[in-house]
Formats: C-alpha cells, sequence, structure tokens
C-alpha cells in the first residue's frame, strides 16, 4: 500500500509534468472510483480546467485548479499515476501538449474526489510537518492505553504513518510494539520522533518500497525494501543482533519485531 513517502515520490514526479497543463478530456473506463459526484458530473466540472499546483496531505494528493476547484486522489492499496498506461487503467486525463495522466487501480480502494473549494481532509499532524514535535506525541501518548503500535496507525492522531513505516520506525527507536504507549519515558519519546522522521525521510531519499504493487509515476520499483530491516523479514535474523524476527497480528496488520533489541 502506498504511504508517505511512496504518494510524496509519486507527487514530486508528477507535479512538474502537470503544472500549467490543461484538462482537455478525460476517459473513464471505470467510474468506481470517482466519489460523491456522477461520472457525467465530473467530466463535466473538469473539461477545460488548468493544473494550477499539486501537494500532499499524509497519503492524499490534493491537485489545485486555476478555478480555485481541487481534485484529491488517495492511491488506496493498489492505485498507481502514471506517464504510460497498465493493464488497470480505470481513467485517462487527457491533457494539452498531447500528453496523457493515467490513473490505474486493480483492486479499486483509490479514491478521487472533486471540491468547489480547498478541502479540509481533517487529518492529524503528520511526521515532516513542524507540528510533529515531542511535545505532541507526548500529548497523545500519555493519555492513551492502546498499544504504541496501533496508535501510529491511527490517522486522526498522526496522518500518513503506515504499517511499513510503523514497524520499522519502532525497529529503529528500539521499542516494542507492545508496549502502552502512555508507558514511553520522554527520552524514548524523542527516540520515537526521531526515527519515525529519519525512516520517512529515508524512504523518500530511496523513492518508496515496493513489497508489493507500489510503483513510481513511470512504473519503476522503489529502492527502499532493500533498506527495511525488520518489515517482512519473519523468522530471519535481526540485522542488529541475530535474534529471529517475529510476526504478530496487531490490529490486523503484520507486525514485525525483534523481542530481544525492542523492550
Ligand atoms: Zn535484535
Amino acid at each position: 500500500m502506498p504511504e508517505l513517502p511512496e504518494v510524496e515520490t509519486i507527487k514530486r514526479e508528477i507535479e512538474p509534468f502537470i503544472v500549467g497543463r490543461k484538462i482537455e478530456g478525460i476517459e473513464i473506463k471505470d467510474h468506481r472510483n470517482i466519489k460523491g459526484i456522477s461520472p457525467e458530473q465530473f467530466k463535466k466540472k473538469l473539461i477545460g480546467q488548468k493544473f494550477k499546483g499539486l501537494t500532499r496531505q499524509a497519503k492524499y494528493m490534493l491537485f489545485e485548479l486555476a478555478s480555485g476547484n481541487y481534485l484529491t486522489i488517495h492511491l488506496g492499496m493498489t492505485g498507481r499515476l502514471l506517464f504510460a498506461p497498465d493493464k488497470y487503467v480505470k481513467i485517462v486525463f487527457n491533457l494539452s501538449g498531447g500528453k496523457n495522466l493515467y490513473f490505474s487501480d486493480a483492486r479499486l480502494f483509490g479514491k478521487i474526489r472533486f471540491f468547489e473549494a480547498m478541502p479540509n481532509l481533517k487529518l492529524g499532524p503528520e511526521p515532516l510537518q513542524k507540528e510533529f514535535t515531542v511535545e505532541y506525541l507526548k500529548k497523545i501518548f500519555s493519555k492513551r492505553h492502546s498499544s504504541i503500535k496501533v496508535l501510529l496507525l491511527d490517522q486522526k492522531l498522526l496522518s500518513g504513518v503506515g504499517n511499513i513505516y510503523a514497524n520499522e520506525a519502532l525497529f529503529r527507536a528500539g521499542i516494542n510494539p507492545h508496549r502502552k504507549a502512555s508507558s514511553l519515558s520522554e527520552a524514548e519519546i524523542k527516540k520515537m520522533q526521531h526515527a519515525i522522521e529519519e525512516v520517512l525521510e529515508e524512504a523518500i531519499k530511496y523513492r518508496g518500497t515496493s513489497d508489493s504493487w507500489y510503483v513510481d509515476a513511470k512504473g519503476e520499483k522503489g529502492g527502499f525494501q532493500l533498506r527495511l530491516k525488520v518489515y517482512g523479514k519473519k523468522n530471519q535474523p535481526c540485522p542488529k543482533c541475530g535474534t529471529t524476527i517475529k510476526r504478530e497480528a496487531m490490529g490486523q496488520r503484520g507486525t514485525f519485531f525483534c523481542g530481544n533489541c525492542q523492550k
């Protein structure tokens, strides 16, 4: 599933490609990713509009149009935005200059929405913004007795941290995923904050993790899957101490950790 670094990678590729281009046509091969508006209205609202900018909030891409309208895309599990089509293309945006942007989605969990004005997505602070401080983490951890792992994935508290990077950040911070969030000391919260930022920045640098579906806009795999320490490493030796890495389900998500390094 594309998480923050993967969406950021795609956003950085697509932004220079679309800004200043006009939407000249839209081909809808399957309308089920379009939410809250009929396919006919979707076309009517968008054709003729020009892209002004592209920003990212957590796992959402926000396409700003010159009119002040917005288009948001969430890639879900298997969504892709591509410069060339693959076999799961659902929507084609025909852009000025003879270019196309393809939205592909094999499993149809992606969501595309149209807004008249900039939407409020009601997301919690995200790790690469200035609101993501030790103070903020202290505040959200202190009153909560759920496990730190489950809490890190709560998008209302912290947006953009998905399962892969939650596992990797906990390993880097040396914190056991089962720990109650409220039990973390100030020193551990500092380690946690640093580990989350570090792992996300590194993953963006390596253009995301391709563990299953994710490819960038050029259709190429990311590089961070080669740098994962625990995610997907069940029964393999811990890269720090050699202890066998465990996999457990927590909140229905695969949780990978070293019982020796993570206390
Ligand atoms: Zn270990």
